[in-house]
């Protein structure tokens, strides 16, 4: 407590100089409360630190150096004054706990409303979910043809893709039958869908027309589009099937992953085409808004379209570009092995466990048969011994696989 006239005293008169402006700002907005009492413990050790240096080094900025040399200029009580520092601090610390608790009021309003009408909704799905089920039945009963086309497609492309693929590992085991079998597969489900479905010439689709009907509804297109990027998948498998029933003297393995791969991009570049001109007749036609006000509408929705349908397929034509590169470089794995270099392996490829047939060394000195190693090359970057990294291409598709992605836009 002696401290304050103390510290009042050691003040230049500088930087009371510097400091009575100041004095003169604060007064008016100091409380004129008498209690507070409490803050004097906190404040004194804070005053008895900075005391040595305060008249040189003490920022005019703090508002605690403010209340002890207003004190010692006009000689008021001290106590009385440091209870105002405390009642100016008590009170703000309670306006903010107070303006704490209006923010989070609305929010927790706001978050025990939106959670009644949560509940509100759920009861209303619960009480409402026989009908809900009716009303799905009724749906699937009035579509069953196409939710059953479509379960017949979806099967189809599984069960082929996965055929294809196993016929391309088996690379010369394979099966001629097997893929004579999964074309003929394939050109019927085509043709017995195209018989099925022959008024509403969908065919169309397949060479970037609208289906030849007077009106178009949303689920239409949908249904045109969505099965048409099935059958073009379907179409992609069938030159796989091609490729595959092939003889080796005409195309070797290492050929055929490039043409799977260069056929399955081509393919979905082509699926992304193809939904175009359905969509775009069906945005331009506006039926229920007449004259030139719904004609405009739907040119500027038509258009739209097409922007976004440009960006997406100008990202599938870089993937296209790359592809063509990797066709037409016709990449070989490693370089020719000597019969020196196979002799000292003991003349045994790694991953067949069979003597060497055009054995490749790769980078990393492991030699491997030129078809084993691209058959593993077509899903690893890496030496399957020593995991070095062989080469920086994706082969993706490489292995006679088929996009699943469905192109329904
Ligand atoms: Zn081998
Ligand atoms: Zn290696």
């Amino acid at each position: 407590m002696k401290l304050w006239p103390q510290y009042g005293r050691k003040t230049s008169s500088e930087s009371r100089r510097l400091l009575k402006p100041r004095e003169s700002t604060v007064m008016p907005t100091e409380s004129s409360s008498q209690d507070g009492n409490g803050l004097s413990l906190t404040l004194q050790p804070e005053i008895l630190s900075r005391t040595p240096g305060a008249g040189s080094s003490m920022s005019p900025e703090s508002t605690d150096v403010r209340v002890p040399v207003a004190s010692a200029d006009t000689g008021g009580r001290p106590s009385s004054r440091r209870p105002r520092a405390g009642t100016h601090r008590h009170g703000h610390a309670h306006a903010e706990a107070e303006s704490d608790q209006s923010d989070s009021d609305p929010e927790s309003r706001e978050s025990s409303v939106s959670l009644s009408e949560l509940h509100y909704l759920f009861r209303w799905v619960q009480k409402s979910l026989p009908f809900i089920i009716i009303l799905g039945a009724k749906l699937v009963i009035q579509h069953v043809l196409g939710l059953a086309i479509g379960v017949g497609l979806f099967t189809t492309f599984l069960y082929v893709n996965k055929n294809i693929q196993a016929q391309v590992f088996l690379q010369d085991r394979r099966s001629a039958l097997q893929c004579f079998w999964l074309l003929s597969f394939l050109t019927a489900s085509s043709l017995l869908f195209y018989c099925t479905f022959q008024t509403e010439s969908l065919y169309y689709c397949l060479v970037l027309f609208s289906p030849q009907v007077d009106t178009l509804d949303f689920w239409e297109v949908l249904w045109a589009v969505g099965v048409t990027s099935f059958i073009l998948k379907f179409l992609c498998m069938g030159f796989k099937c091609l490729i595959l029933l092939l003889p080796s003297a005409v195309m070797v393995y290492r050929r055929r992953g490039q043409w799977y791969m260069f056929l399955e991009e081509l393919s979905q570049v082509y699926q992304v085409i193809a939904p175009v001109p359905p969509w775009f007749r069906y945005l331009v036609s506006s039926p229920e808004v007449d004259g030139t006000v719904g004609l405009t509408l739907g040119v500027i929705l038509a258009l739209l379209y097409l922007i976004f349908k440009l960006l997406g397929f100008y990202g599938q034509w870089g993937s296209l570009q790359k592809t063509m590169r990797n066709f037409l470089s016709y990449e070989v794995n490693g370089a020719p092995a000597v019969q020196s270099q196979c002799n000292e392996v003991g003349n045994i490829c790694p991953i067949c466990q069979a003597e060497f047939r055009q054995p490749r060394v790769l980078l990393c000195q492991h030699i491997f048969c030129e078809e084993c190693i691209a058959l593993w090359i077509n899903q690893e970057k890496t030496c399957p011994l020593c995991r070095t990294v062989i080469t920086d291409t994706v082969h993706k598709w490489k292995t006679g696989a088929t996009s699943l992605y469905l192109q329904l836009y």
